[in-house]
């Protein structure tokens, strides 16, 4: 089977041809500049093209994607029949949607309704999805939602202790991010360990950067809310802050909130503590080469990741299983030792050699270490399509 898995944002769309049996990818690669001029960026075998394209929309994008896919000399299919779906990837899909869904009518109604949920993304997301119905109206489509998995989260984790009110009426609440990823962490553990039932806690650390508390494969609690912007500093991300330091800097500085918000997104996070970068390795070549400020902006990122692993032990009394994964989770040896040192009390121990790994998948503690504690690649492209896969598969039946 061949499933187009698509990711589109607002002036670009990332695509990968995939078989979901096998997480072969026969192709993938990245339109940018949409709305602008256009580019294709296309790797296929081990080679790679550039293309100017104009794109006015993400439309032309998705035939431009089309047309180099079945390129006699750059394409590595014969005809537009031979995707058998498409897999997109939608940021929010609010309250309506706890699993992946077939597009329809309804499906498109429902991501509409919870655009004020994710204004950035959701709209974007359509756009990519539109634009597949308007080239290939004949292939099944399916929308992957990154909230999905967190749906099963007790009251008592994705509540705010706010006046209910803008819970009923508002659908305020945490809802959480990275789902696809957590939830291809749990199964791939799950496969590992040969078991479903046990408690593990998923580091998600990239330049976006999750961690959530997963019991015998369903989300219990993670830290994102209902935007990305709670939880862990990230790349340039403030993570978890007293709300009224908004507050205090808008009215000093007469900001508006928005702009407020732009700058705790945009300009905090590590790049905001060390005014040198979001980019992990070149924090840790400033701390190595004695920037105090690299140095707080790491300690500070560890501390708080080794906070929440604490916090989700204690939530799910104990855990089994600590996983790294993600740019940082998978290639940052030090980041992953520094986390671990913090939960020595509850007996995780590394085992040095092992962690000296990078971006495979790999058991890193130690064997007498009362929680396993593994490296896993993440992999939301096979996530996406192995979801498509299903659903149009029991649509069929
Ligand atoms: P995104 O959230 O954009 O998907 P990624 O998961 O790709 O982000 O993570 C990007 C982060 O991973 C960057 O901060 C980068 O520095 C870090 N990273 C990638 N490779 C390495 C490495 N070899 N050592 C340390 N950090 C790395």
């Amino acid at each position: 089977m061949n499933v187009l898995v698509i990711n589109a944002g607002s002036s670009s769309l990332k695509y990968q041809l995939m078989d979901p049996e096998t997480g072969a990818v026969s192709a993938k690669g990245l339109c940018e500049r949409i709305a602008i001029d256009g580019r294709l960026t296309h790797k296929f075998a081990d080679k790679k093209i550039e293309r100017e394209i104009p794109m006015p929309t993400h439309s032309e994008a998705i035939s431009a994607v089309l047309e180099i896919l079945v390129d006699p000399e750059y394409g590595v299919i014969h005809s537009v029949d031979e995707i058998d779906a498409v897999g997109h990837r939608v940021l929010h899909g609010g309250m309506k949607f706890s699993d992946s869904c077939i597009v329809d009518d309804a499906c498109i109604e429902a991501i509409e309704a919870c655009i004020p949920l994710g204004p950035l993304h959701n709209p974007a997301n359509l756009m990519g999805i539109r634009a597949c119905q308007a080239v290939m109206p004949n292939t099944p489509q399916v929308a992957v939602f990154d909230t999905a998995f967190h749906m099963t989260m007790p009251p008592k984790a994705y509540r705010y202790a706010i006046p209910t009110a803008y819970y009923e009426n508002d659908d305020i609440r945490r809802y959480g991010f990275h789902g696809t990823s957590h939830k291809y962490i749990a199964r791939r553990m799950a496969e590992i360990l040969g078991k479903k039932d046990f408690k593990m806690v998923n580091c998600h650390l990239g330049n976006g950067s999750s961690l959530c508390a997963i019991e015998n494969g369903a989300c219990r609690d993670t830290s994102m809310g209902l935007s990305p912007l709670a939880g862990v500093p990230m790349g340039t991300r403030s993570g978890d802050i007293d709300p009224c330091v908004v507050q205090f800097i808008c009215n000093k500085y007469g900001m508006s909130v928005d702009d407020c918000l732009t700058m705790l997104n945009k300009k905090s996070g590590m790049l905001g503590m060390s005014g040198v970068s979001s980019d992990f390795r070149d924090l840790e070549a400033g701390a190595n080469a004695g920037n105090t400020d690299c140095r707080l902006a790491l300690d500070k990122f560890c501390y708080e990741v080794a906070k929440y692993v604490g916090a989700y032990a204690a939530a799910l009394n104990g855990i089994d299983v600590l996983t790294f994964t993600a740019g940082v989770g998978e290639n940052g040896p030090t980041t992953r030792a520094a986390v671990c040192e913090y939960l020595g009390f509850m007996g995780v121990k590394l085992d040095p050699e092992k962690n000296n790994t990078r971006g495979k998948e790999a058991l890193i503690s130690a064997p007498d270490s009362s929680v396993q504690v593994w490296v896993i690649p993440t992999n939301e492209e096979l996530m996406i399509a192995q979801d498509t896969r299903d659903l149009v598969n029991a649509a069929k039946k």
